[in-house]
Formats: structure tokens, C-alpha cells, sequence
């Protein structure tokens, strides 16, 4: 694990997170009492995790070094303050020498959970979490100690999941009381430069987020997106929404589009502060409709476009289900092409597959806003179709035949005729699918040995 980055995460979570109630930075490479001491001027500068995260560390809190004192108080009140012993003797074991110098040499992370701690003698807070961090290159480590509103914590982790798994562009925390920003964090695509978080600022979110988008967005996209993104509009989706959400196209010059998404979220529970994240969704978007393809190709015979067996399947259940609730019939239609291997052994397979393909439009015209058609086997298709009249069925089915029939496929210079049989069942609840589906079938059957090119039922 990126010890760096794992604190990072942390400075960050304390941002947002009201209940981090300590983040100490200790040395331990040399021998030495536990506890950071800053009268100690030998390690005066070097307490820091790194430059860079120390800036980020005193910009969120007060400055460290200043605090070692009181921090030194209270760790010992912390630990005195521990009523069970196992739970004091854990702690012990983690902020003593030989503690933190193992952490040092395994470079791992120490959680200690949920310690109840007593001062003056009653319970005044509990921590929920002790964390604590070894940078094996710096040799120095960041504790940060939890207060226990973890619900609260929890919510705030996952937002800052998003944070930190750079997807996001944009994060920023909104006062919206004051027009102000507590903290930013603008991505290398915002910044145009390397990505940075911004400390408190006075600034004009309306303003940052039109310059961030002008130029990205057409015209008429820019102008709904910024209405959609006003500070008065994120109000009042907030007003019966715990998040709101906002997606767009961005544009850029070299064709290259991106889908972004724009959150909002109340932070705190005082509707002060709002949170809103842009992320870029364009990979997931992606994702999300390959995903929706492939469900789709599981469910589609490739041929003809129609549903396969296994489409069929999950309709059919879907009909029977609604049909027992409605107290409904529906009707199953078999339907097989007549000497259909004739077509093939006389014009070939390819002209055999266009046959197919031009009865399958015409079968899925037939069945529009009335039921399914389903490519159930080589030239046999299955219908359900939502009626109540047998003999509407019948009829329509009659003139589909008529139709099949006069049909003519051209296939090169070769003009292919060929007709269609079909048997005809009734679903409904006293029976099953499963023995309507054989009834067809079994009409159909009747129908090939009787002449073909006709309808059963
Ligand atoms: P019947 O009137 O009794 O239904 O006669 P038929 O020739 O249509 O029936 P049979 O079951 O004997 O032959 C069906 C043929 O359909 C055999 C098979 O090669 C062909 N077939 C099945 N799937 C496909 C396909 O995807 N493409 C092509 N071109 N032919 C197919
Ligand atoms: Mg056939
Ligand atoms: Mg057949």
C-alpha cells in the first residue's frame, strides 16, 4: 500500500470529516519516548511526512509542531483514560517503542477499534478508530484517532472514495450560507496544470464552474448546464433529494468527447455546507452500455435479430405471470417454413439465411404491439400474443399466411417464394405453458401432414 497516498486520504477524510479529533505526526527511527516532543529541537523540521504533505496537513489543521504539546497531553490523557485494561495494554503495545518500530520495519497500518475512553470519570468520548500510518521512506508516522460518529464517517469515506480514486475532476465543499469555498480539489483536466486542493477561498462557484465549461459544451448545452448548476437550482433540487445529479457531454478540439457528472450532495446537517463532485463517467457510461449489449446478444438470435430460446424464455414467464395476475389468456402460435431444406438445397444456405431473415421482419411486423416472436429452432419461430379472441388470431394469422406466401424473395437473380404452417393454442391459468406450447406444436404437426401452408387452431 502507498503509504503516502494512504495519509493523504487521510488529511483529506479529517477535512471532511468533523469527528477526526487527532492526526500526529512521530519520528520513529530513533529511540525514543512514544510521544512526539517538540521541545526537542534536534528533530525540529523533519516531523513531517514530506513537504508537500505537510503543507496539506497545515492547511487543515492547526500548525502540528505548535500542537505537539497539548497532542503529547493528549495522547497520555487518551491512554490513561482507558478504562479496560486489554483495550489500554493494545494501545500500549501500538504507541510503544517497540510498537511503532515494528509497524516501522513491516510498514503496516495499525486500527485499533473502538476505545472507550473516561475522563474524570465519566464516558466523554470514544474513539472509534486508531490509525496508524509508517512511512518506510520518511521512517515517520501519522496517527489520526476517530471519534466515533462513524455513520456520518462512513458516508463521508465513500464520497471520498470517489475522491481519491481520481476519477473525479472536481471536488468542492460549498458554503452556501457564506459564498464560500472551505476546500477544493481541481484534477489536471480543471487545473490545466497538476492537480492541487485549494484551501479556503472566497470565490464565485457559479463563475469557476461557466469558465471550466465554456468552450467544452455547445452553446445551447452550455446554457442548460449552467442553469442546472446554479447555486439556486442545486438548492432547491436539494430540497426533497440527498443527492443531486447533473450529467453533460464535454467537447474537445481533437473530437474527443467525455461524459461528466455533477453531484451534490448536503454535507453536514446543518444544510451549510454542500459537497459537489465532478467525476468522469465516461468510462463506466461505456461500460454500462456494453454491458446492456452483451444482455441484449444473450437474449437475440444473431441471424435474424429475433429473440432466441432463452429470450423466449424470460417473455414467456413475464406473459404467464401477467396473464395470472389479469386473469388473462394469450395465444401461442408454432410456426415452421414449409420444405424449407428445399430452399437451401436449391438455391443455397446464404439465400436459406436471407429467407429467414426477410420472414423474420415480416413475423416481427405481424407481432408489433401485439406479443413476442421468437426464433425457437432453424425455421421455426414461436409466437405470444396478447388477445383475448381465438378468432381474431386466427384471422390475423390467416392474412399473415396469405402474405408469406405471396411474398417474393429475390436472392441474386434467383426470385424464392415459400409458405409458412402454423398451429394455434390458448394460454390461460388452468392449464401450463408447458402443455400449451406442446399443443401448438402438436397443431402445427397436424397441419404439415395435412397440406402445409395453412393455420391450425
Ligand atoms: P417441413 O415443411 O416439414 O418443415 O420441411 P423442412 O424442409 O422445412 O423441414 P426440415 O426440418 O426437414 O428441414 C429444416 C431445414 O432448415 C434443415 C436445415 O438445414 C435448415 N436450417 C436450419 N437452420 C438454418 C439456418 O440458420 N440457415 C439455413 N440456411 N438453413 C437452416
Ligand atoms: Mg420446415
Ligand atoms: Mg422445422
Amino acid at each position: 500500500m502507498d503509504m503516502e497516498k494512504a495519509i493523504e486520504e487521510h488529511l483529506i477524510l479529517a477535512c471532511f470529516t468533523k469527528n477526526l479529533i487527532g492526526a500526529y505526526c512521530l519520528d520513529v527511527t530513533e529511540d525514543r519516548e512514544i510521544l512526539m516532543r517538540d521541545q526537542d529541537e534536534e528533530r525540529g523540521e523533519e516531523r513531517a511526512v514530506s513537504t508537500a504533505l505537510r503543507a496539506e496537513a497545515e492547511a487543515f489543521f492547526p500548525p502540528i509542531r505548535e500542537q505537539s504539546r497539548e497532542t503529547q497531553d493528549l495522547l497520555f490523557r487518551f491512554l490513561s483514560s482507558i478504562p479496560s485494561s486489554k483495550e489500554r495494554a493494545e494501545c500500549l503495545k501500538i504507541f510503544s517503542n517497540k510498537g511503532l518500530r515494528e509497524a516501522y520495519e513491516l510498514g503496516t497500518i495499525h486500527i485499533v477499534e473502538e476505545i472507550q475512553c473516561l475522563i474524570d470519570g465519566h464516558l466523554a468520548w470514544a474513539v472509534k478508530q486508531a490509525e496508524l500510518f509508517v512511512s518506510p521512506d520518511t521512517g515517520h508516522l501519522m496517527a489520526f484517532l476517530y471519534t466515533r460518529n462513524i455513520d456520518k464517517q462512513k458516508k463521508n469515506e465513500r464520497i471520498m472514495n470517489a475522491i481519491l480514486s481520481r476519477s473525479s475532476d472536481y471536488v468542492g465543499l460549498i458554503n452556501v450560507k457564506r459564498l464560500t469555498v472551505r476546500f477544493q480539489y481541481l484534477s489536471e483536466s480543471i487545473s490545466k496544470g497538476a492537480p492541487h486542493w485549494v484551501g479556503r477561498e472566497e470565490i464565485d462557484f457559479e463563475r469557476d464552474m461557466f469558465q471550466s465549461l465554456e468552450g467544452f459544451l455547445l452553446p445551447e448545452e452550455l446554457e442548460e448546464v449552467m442553469q442546472k448548476t446554479s447555486l439556486a437550482f442545486i438548492l432547491s433540487e436539494l430540497q426533497d433529494k440527498t443527492v443531486y445529479t447533473v450529467t453533460f457531454l464535454m467537447h474537445f478540439i481533437d473530437g474527443v468527447e467525455r461524459r461528466k457528472q455533477v453531484q451534490c450532495y448536503w454535507i453536514d446537517e446543518f444544510h451549510e455546507e454542500i459537497l459537489i463532485i465532478q467525476t468522469d463517467i465516461t468510462a463506466a457510461y461505456e461500460k454500462e452500455l456494453s454491458n446492456e449489449k452483451i444482455r441484449r446478444e444473450a437474449v437475440t438470435d444473431p441471424l435474424t435479430g429475433l429473440l432466441n430460446r432463452r429470450g423466449l424464455r424470460t417473455e414467456l414467464d413475464r406473459m404467464q405471470k401477467a396473464a395470472d395476475a389479469a386473469e388473462k389468456p394469450f395465444f401461442l402460435v408454432m410456426g415452421d417454413i414449409d420444405y424449407f431444406k428445399r430452399i437451401n438445397d436449391s438455391y443455397g444456405h446464404n439465400a436459406g439465411d436471407l429467407v429467414l431473415q426477410i420472414l423474420a421482419g415480416l413475423m416481427r411486423e405481424f407481432v408489433k404491439d401485439w406479443g413476442i416472436v421468437s426464433r425457437s429452432g432453424g425455421e421455426e419461430f414461436l409466437f405470444a400474443i396478447w388477445e383475448s379472441s381465438q378468432d381474431t388470431v386466427r384471422e390475423r394469422l390467416e392474412d399473415f399466411r396469405r402474405k408469406v406466401r405471396e411474398q417474393v424473395i429475390l436472392s441474386g437473380d434467383q426470385e424464392i417464394r415459400v409458405t409458412m404452417t402454423f398451429g394455434l393454442s390458448r394460454y390461460d391459468a388452468s392449464t401450463t405453458l408447458h402443455d400449451a406450447v406442446h399443443d401448438a406444436d402438436m397443431r402445427l404437426y397436424y397441419g404439415k401432414a395435412h397440406g402445409r401452408d395453412q393455420v391450425v387452431g
